[in-house]
């Protein structure tokens, strides 16, 4: 094939998507210690096309992507398209100092305090659900005639992966309309957010050089399932062992999962407009959903905010190492590394305060009324992405969180989405995301 290789210096912005530019790769050797010039404006794009105004930039200033030459992918697709080729970059200063705007260092500076603080190192796997933009009728949910009617995608799809190294454990046909689910294998903290964007990039490339589009957006339609991002987690101690199982504590939680897990529900509706910002995310939350129907912590269920996922004692398999807690709300219109950052932020402050274990619904809480709902700590959750920004400037813990810059720029840009739904139903809101995401 003709013409040159090109790498990308790429990042997540503050909307979930994935930004950047492109050098040659035969120049990488020269630019990687360098980076590439960047905007600080452009942290404020909206997913919709422009700048959101005011946003805390204005038109000076300049900033570096610099990646990070432990997340480089390079997928080759053979004949049918050049390389996929980047690195995920930090954005800092021109001096190479951190820059307070920047999503990546807001998570690497959240991993650092826990683990001073708390003494572990977070563990994290996302499970990201899409669907193909086909409104043909669809193969039967999870059958084997799913998947081979996209033949070869999924070959091509975990092939791909592999390559990226993100080391993808499943692809599934889902219960949803054409909907998929891959999942890769849990990664330490910075890792594993830097997981999630690979691996939603990689499979729209994949679908693209098959000639299909797939979307990762919450919902395609208003009655349509839905599309999760669910984040499975669980911490390291000092010594690199599992420091989240409790054999004698109810869920098997250990102090400190426990504790982690009471701050997440106590800033569950400030969280809200991290893990599920788009106007779209608040369509697919909700009763009988699978994606999160009260915000408590439940063992083995499917409706709650926070699940305490199962563990395989076939042969011998050790529970320690596989007890995680699963966070069912996220979705792809977020940035991984926010929503990482604010989950370690919330756990954290349960951690500072020695909060309880929160109880554990056995339940489906569209049984219960709200007063037991609130025996199990469950918050009133936002039902609107403008009631979530209102929730997060309500709780002063939540907006302490990121710096001033980031915190603006992140207001701004979600303000303005917004502005650029108005009037739409919500019919045309699920679709404006799902060209987008
Ligand atoms: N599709 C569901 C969601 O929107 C999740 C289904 C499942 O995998 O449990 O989160
Ligand atoms: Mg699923």
């Amino acid at each position: 094939m003709i013409g040159a290789r090109l790498t990308g210096f790429l990042y997540c912005d503050l909307a979930g998507i994935v930004r950047g530019r492109l050098v040659a790769t035969a120049d990488l050797e020269r630019r990687v210690a360098t980076g590439a010039g960047w905007v600080p404006a452009n942290l404020s794009l909206t997913p919709f096309g422009g700048i959101a105004e005011p946003n805390p930039h204005g038109p000076t200033g300049d900033v570096r992507l610099r990646p990070d030459p432990a997340t480089r992918v390079c997928v080759e697709f053979g004949e049918a398209a050049t390389p996929l080729e980047f690195f995920l970059c930090d954005v800092v200063g021109t001096d190479g100092g951190d820059w307070a705007g920047c999503p990546r260092t807001f998570l690497a500076r959240a991993l650092h305090d826990l683990e001073r603080e708390a003494g572990v190192r977070l563990l994290a796997s996302f499970e990201h659900e899409f669907q193909l933009v086909d409104d043909g009728p669809p193969p039967l949910a999870f059958s084997l005639a799913a998947q081979r009617a996209v033949d070869p995608l999924g070959p091509i799809i975990v092939g791909a992966l592999t390559q990226a190294g993100v080391e993808p454990e499943f692809f599934l046909p889902e219960y949803g309309d054409h909907q998929f689910e891959v999942s890769c294998a849990p990664a330490e903290g910075l890792a594993a957010a830097d997981r999630s964007v690979i691996t939603k990039e990689v499979i729209r490339e994949a679908a693209r050089v098959t000639g299909r589009r797939v979307t990762f957006a919450p919902l395609r339609h208003p009655q349509a399932v839905g599309n999760g991002a669910h984040i499975h987690f669980s911490f390291l101690g000092p010594d690199g062992e599992p420091a989240i199982y409790d054999e004698s504590r109810p869920g098997q939680l250990s102090p400190i999962a426990g504790q982690f897990a009471a701050g997440i529900l106590t800033h569950a509706p400030a969280l809200a407009a991290f893990v599920t910002p788009g106007a779209s995310s608040f369509l697919r939350l909700g009763p009988h959903r699978w994606s999160s129907g009260a915000a408590c912590l439940g063992e083995r269920n499917r409706e709650t905010l926070l699940r305490i996922a199962p563990v395989v004692e076939i042969a011998g398999h050790d529970a320690a190492r596989q007890h995680n807690l699963e966070f069912r709300a996220a979705d792809a219109t977020a940035c991984p590394y926010l929503v990482l950052g604010v989950l370690v932020r919330a756990g954290l402050n349960g951690v500072r305060q020695a909060l309880e274990c929160p109880p554990i619904l056995r339940d489906d809480p569209a049984a219960l009324s709200p007063e037991e709902l609130r025996q199990f700590g469950a918050p009133a959750m936002p039902g609107s992405l403008s009631e979530a920004l209102d929730r997060l400037h309500e709780d002063e813990t939540a907006r302490g969180w990121l710096p001033p810059l980031l915190y603006d720029s992140y207001v701004g840009v979600k303000r303005a989405e917004l502005s650029l739904l108005d009037g739409l139903d919500d019919a045309e809101i699920c679709r404006r995301y799902a060209d987008v995401y």
